[in-house]
């Protein structure tokens, strides 16, 4: 499926067709429809009877069975996440970056080295490509270097300098394009997302992220005891958090894209995260000391790593919210 503020893109893509690359390499912002792009490219190039427009037709045995994910023809590499890897020895313990590892590479370069089942097109979407740790970066660099014939590798990546230069150098690099804000809030309310424009600020004004009503109330409460920072509120604050079981990594994120703000206001006087509190936020930063909000800011730093934790977040957070409260308590005193 294309996204409406992907239908540029794909005419521009489908002027490229003629000349087939080995890789293409897709780069975007993230939560704007990358992986989408390139599975429905990839789609269409499976597709056996696609429109003019190149649009995958839908109906043909092979869009089936793209659809149901079962094409002989397609692989997708993407890394392992966190759960395929509970069991394993401090799998849970610290959040590490999932990686798409050797293995699942040699697998891929395996089936990219067999005979098609179909029309004699296989199409491999790697995402995200910056994921690949460097042993996958390199055996996937050796299949690029030395393509099988019909063999396509469609890339999706975020942060395409921190590819292997040599893997981009053997991709045709396709910048995808991000939706206006308009676009992005026409589309969010298309979905019935209530409070599209406070959903899409917070989300850095990406419009695809999972939506979910209830963890949105809990951080605009959440936002709400920040906005009114005292001993008591940051103390219920913590405890809301903990009853609900969130990771820690949920209540760090929120307190980050507020110091965000925090410290946004006061050096461009920007708020990128909490327009709908640009106010409250301003009160806070005139009586902000800066050098208690980068301790803050650096108290969390050093907890993110633990944010898949489940133990003792109450304690940790509010071992935090104490430094939150520390960025105002010269003002307090004084005033
Ligand atoms: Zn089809």
């Amino acid at each position: 499926m294309l996204f409406p503020w992907q239908q540029n893109d794909w005419r521009r893509l489908n002027g490229e067709r003629e000349r087939l690359p080995n890789a293409w390499l897709f780069i975007g912002p993230a939560g704007t429809g990358k992986l989408e792009f390139a599975l429905h490219l990839a789609q269409s190039l499976l597709c056996e009877a696609p429109a003019a427009d190149h649009e995958p037709c839908g109906q043909c045995e092979a869009c089936r069975w793209f659809l149901h994910g079962t094409h002989p023809d397609f692989r997708r590499l993407s890394p392992l996440t966190d759960d395929d890897e509970e069991g394993k020895e401090g799998a849970k313990t610290t959040r590490k970056l999932p990686l798409i590892k050797i293995e699942a590479v040699r697998e891929v370069i395996d089936f990219a080295h067999l005979t098609a089942h179909r029309a004699g097109r296989r199409v491999i979407v790697v995402e995200p490509a910056e994921n690949l740790n460097p042993a996958a970066a390199n055996a996937l660099l050796k299949i690029l270097e030395e393509p099988p014939a019909d063999v396509l590798f469609l890339l999706v990546a975020q942060a395409a300098q921190r590819l292997l230069p040599t893997i981009r150098s053997r991709c045709r690099q396709f910048p995808l394009s991000a939706p206006s804000h308009d676009e992005a809030l026409a589309w969010l309310a298309g979905q019935g997302v209530a409070d599209a424009a406070t959903e899409l600020a917070w989300h850095g004004g990406a419009p695809l992220f999972d939506h979910d009503p209830a963890l949105s109330a809990l951080r605009r409460q959440f936002a709400e005891g920040l906005a009114r920072p005292g001993f008591a509120s940051v103390l219920s604050l913590a405890e809301m958090v903990d009853k609900q079981k969130l990771p820690l990594a949920v209540p760090l994120s929120w307190l980050m894209k507020w110091l965000h703000d925090l410290a946004g206001l006061s050096l461009t006087g920007l708020v990128r995260y909490h327009p709908d509190k640009r106010q409250a936020l301003q009160e806070l930063a005139a009586r902000a000391d800066n050098t208690a909000l980068m301790q803050c800011m650096d108290s969390l730093y050093r907890l993110s790593p633990y944010g898949q934790h489940t133990l003792n977040t109450r304690l940790q957070l509010e071992a935090l919210l104490m430094d939150y409260l520390k960025i105002f308590a010269a003002s307090a005193r004084q005033g």
